[in-house]
C-alpha cells in the first residue's frame, strides 16, 4: 500500500497528543495521532473510506481506510457527558465517504462553555500493521492541509496465543503494582460456558473500552477483544474466570463485563433438553438410528446427501504484499456479505452472522494469517492454517459445547477462501419435501438451502451447535450427532425422519410409512384449513369482532405475516434496530425501517413499541451503571426518558412514516402515570414542530401489576392497552422470565395473572379503550377462549401461528368463553387452569 497522508478534519491548532489533558488520549491508550484545537465547526474525513464508528452522543466517528486501518476523531475530552447536545452527524455508520467529505457539525460556542477541552485528538486506534510518520508541526492549520502519513508496517510478531497472566502484556506495559489494573473473579452461569455469540457480544464490549480487558482462567490469559482467545480458554458452566482492565476506565470496564457475564448474555435454554429426555429413554423400533433431537417434528420423504468439497489452495504466496493486501480485500468483501446477509435475517440467524462478523476481526486469527503471509505462504493456505489451528484446539478441549464452536470457524475459513481464491460458495438446491443428511453442516450452509428442505439428519455435531439452533428457529426437523450410520443411508430412500423421538428410520416398513404419514397429514390438513381462512376478518362463533395481529422484530417478517393473515401489527419489537451495534441507528436508519413495515403490512395497522432496552436487553452503547437488579431498574420506557435524544429521534423517525396515522406508539414497562404524561408531551412537540395536525395514538403495555391495578387511571391518558404477559407474568409470580430455575412455574396463565388482565380489560372499558395481548399468552391457543372472556378484543400473536389463533376465534362463542374465564379466576393454580383449559377445547372445539 501506498503511504495515505490523513489530511486535517478541522480548521485549528496543531497539537501533540502529549498536551491532550487526558491521560488516556497524552498517553496514547487508543493509539497514535495528533490532536487539533478548532477553531471551525465542521469536522472533515481526513481521508477516504467507510465509516465504522459514530457514537450514539456524536461526538465521535471512526473512519476505516480500504486497507483496513481505523481513523478515531474524538471532538474535545469528555464530550460524551453532553449526550449529542451541539453535535449533529451528517453521515451514518456504512456510509462510504471521500477525502474531506463533512462528517459532523457542532457547536463549537457550546463546547467550549460546557466541554472540558475542544481539543480533538485524531487517532489510529488499532495499530497491528499500520503505523504514523510525518506530523504536522504544531500551529495554525486549515482544513485538508497534510496532518500525518499514514503507512503499513512489516506484519506484526505473532503473539503468544495464550499468555501466561504473570507474562508482561505487550499493550500498555503492565506491571504488578500498577494501580490502573483492576481485577475481579467471578463465576460463569451461562449455560453453555462462554461460547461464539457471548464472545462476540464481549469482543464488542472489549472494543468500546479504553482500558485493556483480559479473561484468565486456570493460569491462562486471552484478550477480550479475540473471540478465538476467548474460545481458546474453554470457559464453561461453574467455571472460576477474572476479569482484568488495565489502563483507561479499568474499574468501569470490569464492571461492565462482569455485569455483562452475569446478566446480560441470558440465553434461552437450548431447545431441546425435555425432548432429548424423551428420547433416551424409549426404545428404538429395529433398525431406527438414534439421533439427538435440535428440532422436533416429523418428516417423511427421499433423502439427498449434501457434501462440500474442499477448496485447493496454494501453499506458496505471490509475495508478502500481495499477499497481504488480498487478505484486507477478501476480509473487507466477506465483510459486505455478512453485514449485507445479517441484514436480511432475524433471530438466530442474524445472531451467529453477527458473531461471524465479529470472528473475522479477531486479532489472534489475524496475526496468525499475517505470521503465514510473512513466512512467504499464500493468504489462503496461512488463513486455512489459522482457523484449523484454533478448530483443533476448541474441538480437543474436552467440552463438548465448545467443540461445536468449530464449525463456526470452519464456515469462516470456508467463506473467505471463497473470496481469496475466486470460487463463488459453491449453492446446491435440493427439491423441496428433501430429508438432507450431512456429516456436518455449516451454519451460512443452511441459510443458503433450507427453503423446502422436509428434515435434517447430521452425523455429527450438537444440539446447542448453531446449525442447530438455527434449524430450531425455523422449525426444520432435525436430529444431530447420529453417527457415521447416517452417512450410509443411500441417497434417494425414503426415510421417516422423527426428530421428536430422537429417531431416523432409514428403511421403515409400509406399516411404519403409513402410520408417520396420517400423522403428518392431519397436522397439515389443520394448518392448511386454517391457511384458507386466514385472510378473512375475525369474528368468534357468536359475532364478536376479535383482531389479530402479527409481533413483528424486523420488516423481513411484515410480508409473510399478512399472507398469514395478520391484521396489522400489534407489537413491533424496536429494539432490533438497536441492538448488536455499536451505534444508536440514525433517525434516518430507524424510519427507513419502519416505512419499510409500514408497506408491507399494505396500509394494516402498525404498531410500534418504543426501544424496550435494558434490563435482560442490554446495548453496549448506551452507558447505563450496573445495576443490582436490572429487572427493577432502568429498562423500558425509563430508558427513553432518561436518554431523552434516544426518545426524540424514535419519535421524529415513527412520526416520517406515511401514510401519517398508520403507525400507533407504544410505551413499554408503563407503571406511572407520569411517564405517559412525558411521552405525550414530546410527542405533541415533535408534531408541532413536523406540522403534523392529525392526533397520533398513543398507547401502553400492561407489563406490571402496577399498570394492570391503575388501568382505569392510564387509561384516561392512553389511546389503547396492550398487556405484555411476559413481563406482566415475571413482575406479579417474582420470578425472572431469563432464570431457568423457576422457568417451569412461570405461567401467564396463573389465575393471579389472569385477574390482573380482567382488571386491565374492566379499567380499559371503563374509559372507552380498548385491550389487547401482545405477550406470548397471545400465541397460546389454549389460553384465547380465556383472555376473550376476560374482555381482551385484540390479540397480537408469533406471525407463524396467526392463521391457527384466528381458527381458534371462530371456533368459540363468547358466551362460553366468559363463562369459562369465570372459571378459571376461580382456579388455585396454572395447572388446574390449564387443565380447565383442555377440558374446554375438548368440550367446545371440534376435533
Ligand atoms: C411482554 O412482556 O409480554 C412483551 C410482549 O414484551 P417483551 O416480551 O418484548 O418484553
Ligand atoms: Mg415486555
Amino acid at each position: 500500500m501506498a503511504p495515505i497522508i490523513l489530511a486535517a478534519p478541522l480548521e485549528g491548532w496543531v497539537t501533540p497528543l502529549e498536551a491532550v489533558p487526558d491521560p488516556v488520549f497524552a498517553g496514547r491508550m487508543m493509539g497514535d495521532g495528533i490532536a487539533i484545537d478548532p477553531t471551525g465547526d465542521t469536522l472533515h474525513a481526513p481521508c477516504a473510506g467507510r465509516i465504522v464508528g459514530l457514537q450514539a452522543t456524536r461526538h465521535a466517528v471512526t473512519i476505516e481506510t480500504e486497507s483496513g486501518a481505523k481513523i478515531l476523531i474524538h471532538l474535545g475530552i469528555d464530550t460524551v457527558a453532553l449526550d449529542g447536545k451541539g453535535f449533529t452527524t451528517l453521515v451514518a455508520v456504512g456510509d462510504q465517504v471521500a477525502a474531506g467529505d463533512p462528517l459532523i457539525r457542532f457547536d463549537l460556542d457550546l463546547l467550549v462553555r460546557e466541554a472540558r477541552a475542544v481539543v480533538t485528538p485524531i487517532l489510529l486506534t488499532d495499530a497491528t500493521g499500520f503505523t504514523l510518520t510525518a506530523f504536522a508541526p504544531p500551529g495554525a492549520i486549515t482544513v485538508g492541509a497534510p496532518l500525518m502519513t499514514l503507512h503499513r508496517t512489516a506484519p506484526p510478531q505473532q503473539k503468544q496465543q495464550q499468555q501466561q497472566p504473570q507474562e508482561p502484556e505487550l499493550e500498555f506495559g503492565r506491571h504488578d503494582d500498577d494501580p490502573t489494573i483492576v481485577r475481579r473473579t467471578l463465576r460463569i452461569d451461562l449455560p453453555h460456558g462462554i461460547h461464539a455469540r457471548p464472545a462476540a457480544r464481549i469482543a464488542a464490549l472489549a472494543r468500546e473500552t479504553r482500558a485493556a480487558l483480559s479473561i484468565e482462567k486456570d493460569g491462562r490469559s486471552a484478550s477480550a477483544r479475540s473471540l478465538t482467545g476467548m474460545l481458546g480458554l474453554g470457559i464453561a458452566l461453574g467455571d472460576e474466570i477474572a476479569v482484568v482492565a488495565r489502563g483507561g476506565d479499568a474499574d468501569g470496564a470490569v464492571d461492565a463485563l462482569v455485569t455483562l457475564l452475569s446478566t446480560g448474555l441470558a440465553e434461552a435454554p437450548a431447545p431441546v433438553t425435555r425432548v432429548a429426555a424423551v428420547a433416551d429413554s424409549a426404545p428404538l423400533p429395529p433398525g431406527a438410528l438414534r439421533g439427538v433431537p435440535a428440532a422436533p417434528g416429523l418428516a417423511v420423504g427421499p433423502v439427498q446427501h449434501h457434501r462440500n468439497s474442499d477448496i485447493d489452495v496454494p501453499r506458496e504466496g505471490r509475495g508478502i504484499a500481495i499477499e497481504r493486501a488480498a487478505f484486507g480485500d477478501a476480509r473487507a468483501a466477506l465483510r459486505a456479505d455478512l453485514i449485507e446477509q445479517s441484514a436480511t435475517q432475524k433471530g438466530a440467524a442474524r445472531e451467529i452472522l453477527v458473531a461471524h462478523e465479529g470472528l473475522l476481526d479477531d486479532p489472534d486469527l489475524h496475526a496468525a494469517t499475517e505470521a503465514g503471509i510473512a513466512r512467504g505462504e499464500s493468504a489462503a493456505y496461512a488463513w486455512r492454517s489459522a482457523i484449523r489451528a484454533q478448530a483443533d484446539a476448541l474441538r480437543s478441549g474436552g467440552n463438548a459445547r465448545l467443540a461445536e464452536r468449530a464449525g463456526d470457524l470452519l464456515d469462516l475459513e470456508r467463506r473467505l477462501l471463497a473470496k481469496l481464491i475466486g470460487v463463488t460458495n459453491e449453492r446446491h438446491a435440493y427439491p423441496a419435501g428433501t430429508i438432507l443428511v450431512a456429516d456436518d453442516l455449516l451454519p451460512s450452509d443452511l441459510i443458503a438451502i433450507a427453503d423446502g428442505l422436509a428434515g435434517l439428519c447430521i452425523a455429527r455435531g450438537g444440539p446447542t451447535s448453531h446449525v442447530a439452533i438455527l434449524a430450531a428457529s425455523m422449525a426444520l426437523p432435525t436430529l444431530v450427532a447420529v453417527g457415521d450410520a447416517a452417512l450410509a443411508i443411500p441417497d434417494g430412500a425414503r426415510v421417516v425422519l422423527d426428530a421428536s423421538n430422537g429417531m431416523i428410520l432409514p428403511t421403515p416398513d409400509t406399516q411404519q410409512l403409513a402410520q408417520a404419514e396420517v400423522e403428518q397429514a392431519v397436522t397439515a390438513r389443520k394448518r392448511a384449513d386454517a391457511l384458507s381462512q386466514a385472510a378473512i376478518a375475525c369474528h368468534t362463533a357468536d359475532g364478536t369482532r376479535i383482531e389479530v395481529f402479527a409481533n413483528l422484530g424486523a420488516a423481513a417478517e411484515a410480508g409473510p405475516a399478512v399472507a398469514n393473515g395478520a391484521e396489522g401489527c400489534g407489537l413491533l419489537r424496536t429494539e432490533f434496530l438497536f441492538l448488536e451495534r455499536d451505534t444508536a441507528p440514525t433517525v434516518a436508519e430507524q424510519h427507513q425501517e419502519y416505512q419499510a413495515i409500514a408497506d408491507a403490512l399494505e396500509g394494516r395497522p402498525l404498531i410500534v413499541r418504543l426501544l424496550d432496552i435494558g434490563g435482560d436487553k442490554p446495548a453496549p452503547y448506551l452507558a447505563m451503571a450496573a445495576e443490582e437488579n436490572p429487572a427493577l431498574g432502568l429498562r423500558g420506557i425509563r430508558v427513553g426518558l432518561a436518554h431523552t435524544g434516544l426518545l426524540e429521534d424514535q419519535l421524529r423517525a415513527i412520526l416520517a412514516v406515511k401514510p401519517i396515522g398508520q403507525c400507533r406508539i407504544m410505551l413499554p414497562m408503563i407503571s406511572r402515570v407520569e411517564e405517559v404524561r412525558s411521552v405525550r408531551l414530546v410527542l405533541d412537540r415533535l408534531r408541532d414542530e413536523l406540522g403534523i395536525s392529525a392526533a397520533i395514538e398513543l398507547g401502553i403495555m400492561v407489563e406490571t401489576p402496577a399498570a394492570a391495578v391503575t388501568a382505569d387511571t392510564l387509561a384516561r391518558e392512553a389511546d389503547f392497552l396492550s398487556i405484555g404477559t411476559n413481563d406482566l407474568t415475571q413482575y406479579t409470580l417474582a420470578m425472572d422470565r431469563a432464570n431457568p430455575a423457576v422457568a417451569s412455574a412461570l405461567d401467564g396463565l396463573h389465575p393471579a395473572v389472569l385477574r390482573l388482565i380482567e382488571q386491565t380489560c374492566r379499567g380499559g372499558a371503563m374509559r372507552g379503550r380498548w385491550t389487547g395481548v401482545c405477550g406470548s399468552l397471545a400465541s397460546d391457543p389454549l389460553a384465547v377462549p380465556i383472555l376473550l372472556g376476560l374482555g381482551v378484543t385484540e390479540l397480537s400473536a408469533a406471525p407463524g401461528v396467526v392463521p391457527t389463533i384466528k381458527a381458534r376465534v371462530r371456533e368459540v362463542s363468547l358466551d362460553a368463553c366468559r363463562d369459562h374465564a369465570r372459571e378459571a379466576l376461580a382456579c388455585a393454580s396454572a395447572t388446574e387452569v390449564r387443565a380447565l383449559a383442555r377440558r374446554f377445547a375438548s368440550r367446545e372445539i371440534p376435533a
